[in-house]
């Protein structure tokens, strides 16, 4: 496949970079990273007091409603096929729109998904502000590579500005959370998936005691998988007597989970809660994320076909006042019987 790299100007002057450009595997590898920022989680709002706010709203207790994933992002390949248009019948340099004539070694692929509530894609204009408000001088420039398929070129002055943005994950254009990938000079843009999002994920109603290892790794293996940027801070897991934070990389082709059954004795199982921290949307009908039930698809058909629709999952996901409170609280307050 004959594939242009997504900047023009690299084409009309081919150069080789006086230093190799990082790889995506910078970004399994937090040795590249100065040791400061090793250990860090993003910071939290003020840790949510265990109090009991709003015991009425129990979600029903059924399980989602899996709809398989699909097997290839169409907006992606648009995208490619965008760019392939625009790299071919532009004169170089004008299908980007700079912000700043800049260009570095430093660059990060982001996609940001449609949403289905608000099928305008977003302008250039829109995602450089929101960009500009949140990761500051961080970031040098950002380039539209195909705007209408959601995909952009951020351009960073260094390594460890870029590798900060990563590792602080998830971030949000415009209430929608932006998916990321270290761009590589040459690579297949048909390579690139966008499958995961880094982020903390709060575990609710599994008391101090039942916080161990093991239960903490099986509970992220559900959610999605460990995090491999960061470690699981005994801070963070210990930090409320409600609720474990833990730090995951979700799987964005996979549906959500809002919930798990953990066997936290022999004889004892608890229900412990999931809270994604800093996701702006997920579908309480089939767990996807990137959009609210409101505008989901699936959820629309069955009700425009008169059937009674009920979400399978709870807003809790998302939204902390939904937390079935009372559960968590019989739970983290449990006395556990023991031998003496
Ligand atoms: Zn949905």
């Amino acid at each position: 496949m004959d594939l242009d790299p997504p900047d023009p100007s690299h084409a009309a002057t081919p150069t080789i970079p006086p230093s190799a450009p990082p790889t995506l595997s910078a970004m399994t590898q937090p040795a590249h990273v100065p040791s400061s920022t090793s250990h860090q989680i993003i910071p939290t709002t003020s840790a949510t007091p265990c109090r009991n706010l709003n015991p009425q709203n129990n979600a029903p207790a059924s399980q989602a409603i899996i709809t398989p994933p699909p097997q290839m992002d169409p907006s992606l390949m648009q995208a490619l096929e965008a760019l392939q248009v625009s790299t071919r019948d532009t004169p170089a340099g004008t299908s980007r729109e700079q912000e700043e004539a800049l260009e570095t070694d430093f660059n990060m692929l982001i996609k940001i998904k449609e949403n289905q509530g608000s099928p305008r894609p977003l302008t250039i204009h829109q995602v450089s502000r929101d960009l500009r408000q949140t990761w500051g001088e961080r970031y040098a420039a950002v380039s539209a590579i195909a705007a209408n398929s959601g995909l952009f070129l951020a351009t960073f002055h260094n390594g460890p500005d870029m590798m900060h943005i990563v590792r602080r994950q998830p971030w949000t254009v415009q209430r929608q959370n932006i998916l990321l990938e270290l761009h590589t000079p040459n690579r297949d843009l048909n390579s690139y998936t966008f499958q995961y999002l880094y982020a903390n994920v709060r575990v609710y109603g599994l008391a101090f005691e039942f916080r161990t290892p093991q239960i903490i790794n099986a509970i992220l293996h559900r959610i999605g998988l460990p995090s491999d940027l960061d470690e699981q801070l005994e801070l963070h897991i210990q930090r409320d007597e409600c609720y474990a934070q833990v730090r995951a990389k979700l799987r964005v082709h996979l549906p959500a989970v809002d919930r798990m059954t953990v066997q936290v004795t022999p004889t004892m199982e608890h229900t412990v809660y999931f809270h994604y921290e800093r996701i702006s949307r997920i579908c309480t009908f089939c767990g996807y994320y990137f959009h609210n039930n409101t505008d989901c698809p699936p959820r629309i058909a069955r009700i425009m076909n008169g059937e009674n629709v009920m979400d399978p999952l709870g807003r809790w996901m998302t939204r902390l006042s939904y937390m079935p409170w009372n559960d968590i609280y019989r739970q983290v307050r449990v006395i556990i019987p023991r031998l003496i």
